[in-house]
């Protein structure tokens, strides 16, 4: 379901209505409150007073909702075919005494990657170029992907190239 967005320049800048009848329609206009519950890359609007049945049926929605969006994950990055590079997430082999990363101010958990320096034969680390990669995915998550055949090794690739796998 789309829900009308505003994108009037106006000092608020991004904006968002919801239409009535979807008030309706969720009960929210009849219980007559609602509960905005802030995520990180979405917004959940719930009726504000619920029974007991009608807070299952949410809970069971939003289940619903999140093995959709698995599912789009997994599309994204496709059954694994023996591709070769699926291999569990491991912390970084690259160690750095901690005293030279605060001489950088970086954390002691930095990501790093290491280049050779052919001409002065140096092999210089510094920090990732990539924000994310499969060591920042919880276990049980990445285990749930992998039962399920998922390619790991294109998630990882997906992670760090920060593409758009959802939507465009
Ligand atoms: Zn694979």
């Amino acid at each position: 379901m789309k829900v009308k967005a505003s994108t009037e320049k106006k000092k608020q800048g991004f904006g968002m209505t919801i239409p009535e009848s979807v008030m309706v329609e969720t009960g929210i206009a009849e219980a007559k409150c609602a509960e905005l519950h802030r995520l990180k890359h979405c917004v959940a609007v719930l009726q504000g007073k619920m029974t007991a049945y009608e807070l299952i049926e949410t809970i069971r929605d939003i289940n619903k909702l999140s093995e959709f969006l698995t599912v789009q994950l997994s599309k994204a990055c496709g059954t694994c075919d023996d591709c070769g590079s699926c291999v569990q997430p491991q912390e970084s082999k690259i160690k750095v005494p901690p005293e030279l990363l605060d001489e950088l101010n970086l954390p002691h958990n930095a990501k790093l990657e290491a280049y050779p320096d052919q001409d002065n034969r140096l092999i210089l680390v510094g920090p990732a170029s990539y924000e994310h990669d499969l060591t920042d995915i919880p276990e049980d998550f990445l285990k749930m992907l992998t039962d399920a055949g998922v390619c790991i090794g294109k998630l990882q690739e997906l992670l760090m190239l920060e593409d758009t796998v959802y939507g465009r």
